[in-house]
C-alpha cells in the first residue's frame, strides 16, 4: 500500500514537471554563429536564457499559475507578478531570437530569400516601409535607441499590418503593458548581455551584424503563421487602456479597504469616479462592442458616483464597503465580458 502511494506521489510529480517550461537547443552549436562570439552564445544561452526558465517554473509554482500557457501569463502582465512578467517574457522573447539567428542560411540576398517564401511579407514589408532596406534601418534606429536593456520588434498587428517598435527590460507586445500591440515576428535582443563582450558598448555595431544571420525565411513562417493566429483577435479586445486605468486605481483603494484601511479609497473616491467616466466615453475595442458592455460601463459608472457621493458626505466604513464590492464585482463583469 505504501509503496503504491509512493508510486501515485512519483507520478504526480513527473505531471507537474511536465507542465514545466524548459530550454530549448540551439540550432547550432556556440561557436557556429560567427558575428556573435561563441562564449557570448553560451552565456546568453545556458546562463541568461537558462535562468529565466528556472525563474519561471519557480513564479508559477508559487503563484499556482501552473495550467495557464506561456501567452496566457503574458498577455494579462499588468496583472501579474514582476517574476511571470520578466521572466515569461525573457524566455518567450530569447526562444523566438534563436529561431532567428541562422548562421548557415541561404547565402543569396534578403530580397531573394523574402521573395522565394510563399509568404506575403515580402510584398507588405514593401507596402509598409518601401523597401526591405528601409525596415531594417527602421528596426536599428528602434533598437539603437531603446533607453537601457530591451527588444526591438517587428510585430503583426490586429489589424493585420506590419509594425516597428521596442520595448524595455523583457517586455513585449503580447503584453497588456506594451504601447504597439501585436504578435512579434522578429525580435533583436539589445541587452548588453547579448553582445558585450564583443562588442562592448558599441550597439550599433553588433546591429550591423545581426543581419548577416538573421534568417528572412523564418521571418517569413511567422508572418504566414502570425497572421492566422486567434490570438490577433485576443490582443485586440484586450487593448483597452482605459480599462487599465481604471483597473490601476481600483486595485489601489478597493484592496487596503478589504483589509479595513479606508483611507486610500476616501482619499481618492472622485478619482475612480473620473476614470469610470472616462471608461464610459473611451473607444470601446470594437470586438467587445455589445449591450452588455454598454449597460456594464453605464452601472460602473452610476456605482462609482454613488460611491463618491458617500465618501464626500463622510459615511461610515460600512456603508462604503457596500459600494465599492459593488464597483469591485462590476469590474469583474466587464472584465468577464472582455475574455469571453
Ligand atoms: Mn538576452
Amino acid at each position: 500500500m505504501k509503496s503504491l502511494s509512493l508510486l501515485f506521489l512519483l507520478l504526480s510529480m513527473s505531471c507537474a514537471q511536465a507542465q514545466s517550461f524548459s530550454l530549448p537547443a540551439l540550432s547550432h552549436s556556440y561557436d557556429a554563429y560567427g558575428v556573435i562570439d561563441s562564449k557570448t552564445m553560451e552565456i546568453h544561452h545556458s546562463k541568461h536564457h537558462q535562468g529565466y526558465v528556472k525563474k519561471l517554473n519557480k513564479a508559477i509554482k508559487e503563484e499556482a499559475l501552473e495550467k495557464k500557457s506561456l501567452v496566457d501569463l503574458m498577455l494579462y502582465a499588468s496583472y501579474r507578478s514582476k517574476a511571470i512578467r520578466n521572466n515569461s517574457g525573457g524566455h518567450y522573447n530569447h526562444t523566438l531570437f534563436w529561431e532567428l539567428l541562422n548562421p548557415s542560411k541561404v547565402k543569396s540576398t534578403d530580397e531573394q530569400v523574402l521573395k522565394t517564401t510563399k509568404s506575403k511579407l515580402y510584398t507588405e514589408i514593401v507596402n509598409e516601409f518601401g523597401s526591405l532596406e528601409e525596415l531594417k534601418m527602421k528596426l536599428n534606429k528602434a533598437a539603437a535607441t531603446r533607453f537601457g536593456s530591451g527588444w526591438a520588434w517587428l510585430v503583426v498587428t490586429p489589424q493585420k499590418k506590419l509594425a516597428v517598435t521596442s520595448s524595455p527590460n523583457q517586455d513585449n507586445p503580447i503584453m497588456d503593458v506594451s504601447e504597439v500591440r501585436g504578435i512579434p515576428i522578429l525580435g533583436i535582443d539589445v541587452w548588453e548581455h547579448a553582445y558585450y563582450l564583443k562588442y562592448q558598448n558599441k550597439r550599433g555595431d553588433y546591429l550591423s551584424a545581426i543581419w548577416s544571420i538573421l534568417d528572412w525565411s523564418v521571418v517569413a513562417e511567422k508572418y504566414n503563421s502570425a497572421i492566422k493566429d486567434p490570438l490577433l483577435l485576443t490582443i485586440e479586445k484586450e487593448h483597452w487602456p482605459s480599462l487599465m486605468g481604471f483597473h490601476k486605481v481600483l486595485a489601489q483603494t478597493f484592496h487596503p479597504a478589504e483589509k479595513n484601511d479606508f483611507e486610500p479609497l476616501r482619499k481618492r473616491s472622485s478619482e475612480l469616479f473620473a476614470k469610470a467616466i472616462l471608461l464610459k466615453t473611451s473607444e470601446i475595442p470594437v470586438p467587445l462592442m455589445s449591450p452588455e458592455i454598454l449597460g456594464a460601463l453605464t452601472r460602473l459608472e452610476k456605482q462609482c458616483g454613488s460611491l463618491d457621493k458617500c465618501v464626500r458626505k463622510n459615511a461610515k466604513n460600512k456603508t462604503i464597503l457596500k459600494k465599492i464590492v459593488m464597483v469591485h464585482d462590476t469590474f469583474h463583469e466587464i472584465q468577464g465580458l472582455c475574455h469571453n
